[in-house]
């Protein structure tokens, strides 16, 4: 079975979840994992239980669930399409890896647990596939559990998204009377049966049956709320239309339970008729502007992320490159737009479970380059190292602290600690220009226990965060590099640079930076960087 690149690329299905946390995702992504048959057993993506998310949680449970959590990507193909499921991290402070991650999606699922509707961190991550243009699958999980109504809950998505609901499934009841969904589509029902402790929860084929054998079998006061539902719903909400949910406007809805695996075959078909394709990407040639088709030939992609430290034995580090276009094969080499030129001898690529070499890759798959350092998030990968693309940018800390080793003997290995964590982009290193502090940067304040965390279990060292003289950062930039020489020059009390040599300005608040602007209109200070 040989097939061209381009059908490659076409049949490649790349998508992240996005909820709040708690709405499911850990045990939808198990389940989906399953349904797709890239796992046999429940309980191997994450060790759960009982679960506070604390950091030191949060690092065991990235331990628990090992390769497929540090990988960030879990491939599998079922329906002869290749899914790869992109990981984004739930907890709030990981909002900007998460963006990230987002840049690298074709699609997602948006999990909502339906007795809660759209909760803050929901709408933080919608917001970013909406920028995105990102289309949007809804899931409404938790249906064993007492639920909102389910047309509350649509006009919910449309009050609070403006996004169009499409139902393509009705669900009969919830909680205790929970009993299955209705087809809209095909005018049957998928029965929703209680399985016994000894039958357990196992993937499996749909239980689906006739309309008249559901009402034959089932509650009938539960029957005549499905059909009355159903009908309000068809009435009141458009029929699901595919280039709206493309453009993304309209959200297609299945309604399930990702404990007991229901609506977890349904959401995997849906995923397969609608999810789309690796889409076109904008990107910069020659200082052109031109958009890379996954069909193109030459191979191209970007770096959403950096994984330092995933096999503790190895300080090895991984980059994880989305790829646009081209068929990638093992050995080859690509350059970034430096012209930093990478060999890549060992591209993995991850299975739910394992990771293997890719010997090839098309434009949707993402494959780990593991480099030392050489690879930065935002960096575009392609054969003449021509193609930059574009919009990964870095989002200025909220937090700023000041590090120390708590033995002072240390400080060049925290230095270099600091230095690998923040390669993986996810925090953020300052050196001022006066004196040898060594200020670290995070969007929130559980990143900054991680590295501690991180810090000890990877490097051995004790580190000690202390409030710094500054709480803000900003990059400066301007078109007249005397300008922002002359800046530099008369505050190296409060300007330093970052991981790249980039200046920053650090300040004691917004105000100070408010008023650095108005007195330097030929400066930028920005909040984010693009490192592209
Ligand atoms: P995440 O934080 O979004 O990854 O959520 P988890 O997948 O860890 O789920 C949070 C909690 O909800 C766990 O205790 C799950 O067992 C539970 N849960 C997830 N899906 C369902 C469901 O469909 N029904 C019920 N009753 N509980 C669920």
């Amino acid at each position: 079975m040989s097939s061209t690149p381009a059908e490659e690329a076409a049949r490649r299905r790349t998508f992240a979840i996005i909820s709040h946390p708690d709405a499911g995702k850990t045990t939808l992504t198990e389940n989906l994992l399953l349904a797709g048959g890239a796992i046999r057993l429940a309980g191997q993506v994450a060790a759960r239980g009982e679960r506070r998310r604390t950091s030191s949680d949060w690092m065991k449970i990235e331990r628990d669930r090992g390769i497929s959590v540090s990988a960030s990507v879990m491939t599998f193909e079922h329906d002869d399409l290749m899914f790869n499921l992109l990981d984004t991290p739930g907890h709030e402070d990981f909002s900007e890896d998460t963006y990230r991650t987002l840049t690298a999606a074709d699609s997602a699922v948006m999990v909502l647990d339906a007795a809660k509707g759209i909760e803050p961190q929901t709408l933080k991550l919608f917001e970013v596939c909406r920028m995105r243009d990102i289309p949007i699958i809804t899931f409404i999980n938790k249906m064993d559990r007492e639920a909102l109504d389910p047309l509350e809950l649509l006009d919910e998505i449309q009050d609070k998204l403006q996004l169009d609901t499409s139902p393509l499934y009705w669900p009969a009841a919830s909680g205790q009377r929970f009993s299955g969904m209705k087809d809209l589509r095909k005018g049957d029902f998928v029965s929703f049966r209680k399985k016994t402790a000894e039958e357990g929860v196992q993937p499996g084929p749909s239980d689906r049956i006739g309309m008249q054998e559901a009402r034959d079998t089932l509650d009938a006061m539960v029957m005549d709320e499905l059909e009355e539902g159903a009908d309000l719903a068809s009435e009141a909400l458009p029929d699901f239309d595919e280039q709206a949910f493309r453009e993304g406007h309209m959200t297609p809805v299945v309604f399930g339970s990702a404990l007991r695996h229901f609506g977890v075959n349904e959401l995997l078909s849906t995923l397969a008729e609608f999810a789309p394709a690796p889409r076109p990407q904008t990107a910069e040639k020659n200082g052109q502007k031109i958009t890379i088709d996954r069909a193109d030939k030459p191979v191209a992609g970007f770096v959403f992320k950096i994984q330092a430290n995933m096999d503790p034995n190895h300080r090895d580090r991984v980059a994880f490159l989305r790829l646009c276009s081209g068929e990638f094969k093992r050995g080859m080499r690509l350059k970034t737009t430096e012209n930093k030129q990478i060999n890549i001898h060992n591209p993995l690529m991850f299975l739910a479970q394992d990771r293997e070499i890719a010997e090839t890759a098309y434009a949707g798959d993402v494959i780990g380059v593991p480099n030392h350092g050489q690879l930065r998030v935002g960096d575009s990968l392609s054969e003449n190292g021509d193609i930059k693309f574009q919009g990964i940018p870095n989002f200025a800390p909220e937090i700023l602290r000041r590090a120390r080793p708590k033995d002072p003997m240390k400080s060049k290995h925290l230095r270099k600690a600091l230095e690998s964590l923040a390669e993986e982009g996810v925090t953020q290193l300052f050196t001022p220009s006066l004196g040898s502090d060594m200020i670290v940067g995070a969007v929130g304040a559980l990143q900054i226990d991680v590295m501690a965390e991180r810090v000890a279990a990877e490097y051995n060292l004790e580190v000690v965060f202390e409030q710094a003289a500054y709480n803000v950062a900003r990059w400066i930039a301007s078109d007249d590099p005397a300008k922002l020489e002359a800046f530099l020059e008369k505050n190296r009390g409060s300007t330093g640079v970052d991981l790249d040599g980039a200046p920053v300005y650090l300040a004691k608040n917004a105000w100070d930076v408010g008023y650095a602007q108005e007195k330097n209109p030929d400066l930028k200070f920005t909040a984010t960087k693009e490192r592209m």
